[in-house]
């Protein structure tokens, strides 16, 4: 048994509060990586078309047309969120946390907490979901299921179009509709949403002053303000915070914090499957 895994499992079951942090590395762990073989084998057709290189940079493809844009998109989100399974790290990180007091932050889109088992109240998911449309110009700030409009386009489409009946429409204003993804100003921020942050927050509060555990799995350096910046910023104003950060590669923390933190610098998955291995 190797010290760290001892270490961070002693320190999530002495935690008083144990606040998660996920980036896109625990998803990628997880099996749901955006480049490579598994890129190829479901977007061959559009590899073949456009010359596209990966899932992520594949989303902001400029589509002329509707229909076209809904083409891969139906796609990716079907392949995201609607054909997959939890993920094994996201299935051991519940085992960890399941029976604590904990709150989930996560900029991932992808619904996999929710399919591990982690109840709604727990999360707050800042980046949007793939599962919800929204309007694309924000007119009204509700967020629509979109599951089985999803399913049919994946079903009906050809030569990298879908009908131009199943072309999304806004209920409200008639316009495009969008995915509910945080990627212009036009994200829209609904109910669920207000809920969940001020979830997040409250949790952030109510647990000053305790023996805070910030949990930080596969943030990278993409969108550090959401997640990273305040996890340092928390764990140096707690007197009792202390920072955990997992992520092969990219494990790394400001000096003002040394003290109180501990880096584990390999694959998310098997990280927390060692960690579940001591408790
Ligand atoms: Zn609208």
């Amino acid at each position: 048994m190797s010290e760290w895994q001892s270490t961070v499992g002693r320190l999530i079951e002495e935690a008083e509060a144990v606040v998660v942090g996920a980036g896109s590395g625990m998803s990628a762990a997880a099996g749901l990586t955006y480049t490579g073989r598994r890129f190829r084998e479901k977007f061959g057709d559009f590899i073949e078309h456009y010359g596209m290189t990966d899932m992520y940079s594949a989303g902001f493809y400029p589509f002329p047309t509707q229909e076209e844009k809904w083409a891969y998109w139906s796609r990716h989100i079907y392949c995201n969120r609607y054909d997959v399974q939890a993920g094994k790290p996201y299935l051991d990180l519940y085992q960890l946390v399941k029976d604590r007091n904990y709150f989930i932050l996560t900029t991932n889109v992808d619904h996999q907490f929710q399919l591990a088992g982690f109840p709604e109240k727990r999360i707050f998911a800042a980046q949007g979901d793939y599962g919800m449309f929204q309007c694309a110009k924000a007119c009204h700030k509700k967020l629509y299921e979109n599951e089985k409009e999803v399913r049919a386009m994946v079903a009906r489409q050809k030569n990298l179009r879908i009908p131009s009946e199943l072309v999304p429409k806004c209920p409200v204003c008639g316009g495009d509709m969008e995915v509910n993804l945080r990627c212009d100003r036009y994200f829209v921020e609904d109910e669920a949403w207000e809920r969940a942050c001020a979830g997040y927050t409250g949790f952030i509060r109510q647990n000053r002053n305790r023996r805070l555990v910030f949990l930080e799995l596969g943030v990278g350096m993409n969108t550090p303000g959401i997640i990273k910046y305040p996890f340092w910023q928390l764990t140096d104003r707690e007197k009792h915070g202390f920072y955990i950060c997992i992520n092969q590669g990219e494990a790394w923390g400001p000096e003002e914090i040394r003290e109180k933190s501990l880096y584990v610098n390999m694959d998310i998955a098997e990280a927390l499957e060692a960690v579940r291995e001591v408790m």
